[in-house]
């Protein structure tokens, strides 16, 4: 179960995506998948090379489009394990309106966002969770936009799974990510992965000297909704853990009445004669 190829990845020294790339590799192996279980779905940023760095399928999608195709790949074989992978510029810009109807469905699909609060691979602009005033390229005054809240923004579509890792944290990564593909529904996984090119203000030492564990709050409970939002407000979303867990809730495959567990590549799709001509009759 070696989930490591030999493609070099082409990410700059330090970058943060290097530690997904590994949580991902070492999750699927802890959990007992083989490579030819998993297919990775990818955007377009630098995170979007990801899935050409992992021994399983890959699938290098288009700009913000990484959950639709992830959700049709689900949808025709459901025995495959789909990971979904993006930056917060192709999850929350172009692909925001993809983000929030893939969580409110509910596929069994685990989705991580590879979030550096800026867009790397065009070299340094704001993107939609850089904080207000943040001064890049495109904003040399500060930005003058409230950043999207990846969290919030989660709970409040009505996600099943919501956990947030930082690159910096190998073993809590692979939790997390282990955790959300077993999760029997969509697992949204928000990863703090510091661009060490363009980002200078969230660093791994700022992450480092801000970040909460969840695991250092007392009674923390991650079945209730509203304490989620309330705590990830009052920490201003600077918290890492799984957030919020849901299990008593049917994945959107599990909802569609008569759908098969067999693959459709293996199924028999051709019309009894009978079933033709009640279909023909139909259209007379
Ligand atoms: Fe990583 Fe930033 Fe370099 Fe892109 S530009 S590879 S996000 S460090």
């Amino acid at each position: 179960k070696d989930f490591r190829n030999s493609v070099k990845p082409n990410w700059c020294p330090g970058c943060g995506d290097f530690s997904v790339q590994t949580a991902i590799q070492r999750a699927c192996a802890n959990v007992g998948l083989e490579p030819e279980d998993v297919v990775i779905v990818s955007g377009i940023g630098c995170s979007g090379r990801i899935s050409g760095y992992i021994n399983a399928y890959g699938f290098h999608g288009i700009h913000g489009r990484a959950l639709p195709i992830a959700q049709g790949i689900k949808l025709a074989n459901r025995n495959l394990t789909v990971i979904a992978a993006g930056g917060d510029g192709d999850g929350f810009a172009i692909g925001m309106s993809h983000t929030i109807h893939a969580i409110r469905r509910n596929l069994d699909i685990t989705y991580i966002v590879m979030d550096n609060q800026i867009y790397g691979l065009t070299k340094g602009q704001t993107s939609p969770t850089s904080a207000f005033g943040f001064e890049t390229k495109s904003t040399p005054y500060g930005s003058i936009e409230a950043p999207v809240t990846p969290l919030e923004l989660a709970l409040a579509a009505g996600a099943t799974f919501v956990a947030q890792g930082f690159s910096s944290d190998l073993k809590g990564l692979v939790h997390i990510i282990e955790e959300g593909i077993k999760h029997k529904g969509f697992a949204f996984i928000n990863v703090f992965s510091p661009c060490v090119t363009f980002n200078k203000v969230n660093t791994y030492d700022w992450f480092k000297e801000n970040l909460v564990s969840l695991d250092t709050i007392e009674g923390y409970d991650p079945t209730d909704r509203i304490q989620a939002m309330k705590t990830v407000m009052e920490h201003k979303a600077l918290v890492t853990g799984i957030i919020y867990q849901r299990k008593d809730i049917p994945s959107y495959e599990e909802r569609i009445p008569g759908f098969k567990d067999v693959p459709l590549a293996h199924q028999d799709l051709r019309l009894s004669e009978e079933d033709f001509q009640e279909l023909v009759k139909e259209f007379m």
